[in-house]
């Protein structure tokens, strides 16, 4: 896990067991109760479903055979829903032919655990699968992750601003987004070298990450561009964060070019209620804004209400 802090927090795995037999349910109860997950339970198939969408269980431990639902048609529906679809699947079962087992794995089960089963094993086999969760998990989230900054990558960016905007509309909340780009950065490459221009990447991430929210998301957008996704920020706020980053960056002096300060230039809109616009439009407007920004002289922050019409400047210092 990154040290920037804006990942999400890991919560204790939880392992959801799906089994119309109470003495299963009994039985790991008492004697799981000192792994270091929590057990839930549901007594059928259609229980087990519903709890799996509810509460999302790191995985689920499976009977095939129940009355009503059974095991079978669990993983059929899971496997098709796309919030359940990559919790792994263990199957406990009584049913010992190659037949059932063959379908239980070709419907999207992990393991085959048949029935009595060893505790011990069982619990090795837990253990396994929360392992190989843990580390899907993870190359699932370095996929997310800019190399050199450790910001969310744009891969996540688009994926998110998507997100939140489609949020906003649902809930009529607030949001604002911000593009950031570092002025006459290639020239900091081309005086004082790649590392130096890496460094100042570095450094301006971390200040980011330091000015902002927990709650407020933070991309390295392209090369020397930056976006800051800010939930539940309208334009008013927003603006107040972009200029302490700028602020701050401006009155950095780096190590290694003492003499050469560096600035950003900011396109920031936002909205504290309803809108109608897409999130591409969206985008267009920000970056619109960025490219103000630096033909009025860079270093600044232009920002625009969503709803408002024109943009109005917010001029630096
Ligand atoms: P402007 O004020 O108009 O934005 O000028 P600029 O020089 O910042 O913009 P330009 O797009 O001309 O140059 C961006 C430079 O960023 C060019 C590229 O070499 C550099 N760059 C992109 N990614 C990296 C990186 O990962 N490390 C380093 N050191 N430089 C990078
Ligand atoms: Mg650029
Ligand atoms: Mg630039």
């Amino acid at each position: 896990m990154s040290s920037t802090g804006q990942y999400e927090h890991e919560r204790a795995p939880v392992i959801l067991l799906i089994d119309d037999c109470e003495d299963v349910h009994r039985l790991l109860k008492t004697r799981l109760s000192r792994e270091a997950f929590e057990l839930a339970g549901a007594l059928g198939g259609e229980e087990g479903v519903r709890l799996a969408l509810e509460i999302k269980p790191t995985i689920i431990l499976l009977d095939l055979d129940m009355p009503g639902v059974d095991g079978f048609e669990v993983l059929r529906s899971l496997k098709d829903d796309p919030d359940a679809s990559d919790i792994p699947v263990l199957v406990i079962s009584g049913m010992h032919s190659p037949h059932d087992k063959v379908t239980a794995f070709d419907l999207g089960a992990v393991d085959y655990i048949t029935k009595p089963f060893d505790l011990t094993e069982l619990r090795m086999r837990v253990r396994s699968a929360l392992r190989m969760r843990q580390l899907v998990l993870m190359l699932a989230q370095k996929a997310q992750i800019d190399g050199l900054t450790g910001l969310w990558n744009r891969a996540y960016f688009d994926r998110r601003w998507s997100n939140e905007t489609s949020r906003v509309k649902r809930c009529d909340g607030a949001l604002s987004l911000a593009l950031l780009d570092l002025d006459h950065f290639k020239t900091i490459n081309d005086s004082y070298g790649h590392p130096a221009g890496d460094e100042v990447l570095q450094t301006f991430a971390q200040q980011m990450l330091q000015e902002i929210r927990q709650s407020d998301v933070a991309c390295r957008y392209g090369g020397e561009e930056f976006a800051i996704i800010m939930p539940d920020t309208g334009p008013g706020h927003a603006v107040t964060v972009c200029e302490r980053i700028r602020e701050r960056l401006e009155s950095t002096v780096w190590a290694r070019h003492p003499s050469r300060p560096l600035t950003v230039s900011v396109g920031l809109v936002g909205t504290s209620g309803p809108t109608l616009v897409t999130p591409k439009k969206w985008l267009e407007r920000v970056d619109k804004l960025l490219y103000d920004a630096k033909s009025r002289g860079r270093n600044r922050v232009c920002v625009a209400d969503v709803a408002a019409e024109p943009p109005r400047m917010a001029d630096a210092g």
